[in-house]
């Protein structure tokens, strides 16, 4: 069976209540209510859960949070539960960004606990992995990117597995206005595609979905998505604005 696509929108720390209303209301506008035939996702800051559970009740798009906690309740100051996540109408967790590993000191272990938690309630996690320039010119892109798979992954079985999406998010990428090629990323997705069929098999690697992130802006989203192991976006920057991100859910490959 062909692979869903999934475009997911990451507004980080963007957008009062307020902004996030009027940007609900353009996308809703621009997307209409009709499904499409690839999944959409937003991951707005956890104060706009609510306001997006209501407004975008009756769309194709999805609620995605960006971040979840390993353990349902206690003594976490500053973390969410999955539970607590679902409540407000998520179906989606980002897990492991780069800015978690890279500011909040996030590792393998911490990753696979967030994965872990996340999918036995029964949310789907998007995985991020990717490695930082110093790594890229080192020749260990591969290298970081199995080791950041393999430890997300740890201890899930296949039909976990296959309800995950890794995102491949080259840290150079992120925000920089500089993407990764088609065949750079291309490259690393059959790279994690290896992986999981080596983990759990075919079966799940074939059904898995492998999105790309970093800098994917209405010109590169075609031809990214023209790519065989390429199957999604996760888009920062560009899911802030309506036109934008309607334009790439609307790819054309
Ligand atoms: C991201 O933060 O996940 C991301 C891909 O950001 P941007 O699209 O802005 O590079």
């Amino acid at each position: 069976m062909a692979r869903v696509a999934v475009i997911a929108g990451n507004w980080k720390m963007h957008g009062t209540v307020a902004e996030a209303r009027k940007l609900f209301a353009d996308l809703r506008s621009r997307l209409g209510s009709e499904a499409p035939d690839r999944e959409i996702v937003v991951a707005p800051p956890f104060t706009a859960l609510a306001v997006a559970a209501a407004e975008l009740g009756r769309t194709p798009i999805q609620l995605g949070a960006q971040n979840v906690h390993w353990e349902a309740k206690g003594a976490f100051t500053g973390e969410i539960s999955a539970a607590m996540l679902l409540e407000a109408g998520c179906r989606w967790a980002i897990v492991g960004h780069s800015e978690r590993r890279q500011l909040f000191g996030e590792n393998d272990a911490d990753v696979n606990r967030r994965v872990r938690a996340a999918v036995s309630a029964g949310l789907r996690a998007i995985v991020c992995v990717g490695e930082t320039l110093e790594q890229r010119e080192a020749g260990r892109t591969l290298e970081v990117v199995d080791r950041q798979t393999r430890g997300a992954l740890l201890d899930l079985g296949s039909a976990d597995i296959e309800s995950i999406c890794i995102a491949y998010e080259p840290v150079w990428a992120i925000g920089t206005g500089q993407t990764a090629t088609p065949d750079q990323a291309e490259e690393v997705h059959r790279e994690v595609r290896g992986i999981v069929v080596g983990l759990v098999g075919g079966d799940a690697a074939k059904q898995m979905r492998i999105l790309y992130g970093g800098s994917v802006k209405p010109e590169n989203i075609d031809s990214l998505m023209a790519e065989p192991d390429i199957d999604g976006a996760l888009v920062g920057g560009a899911s802030l604005d309506a036109a934008s991100f309607s334009r790439i859910v609307q790819y054309r490959s």
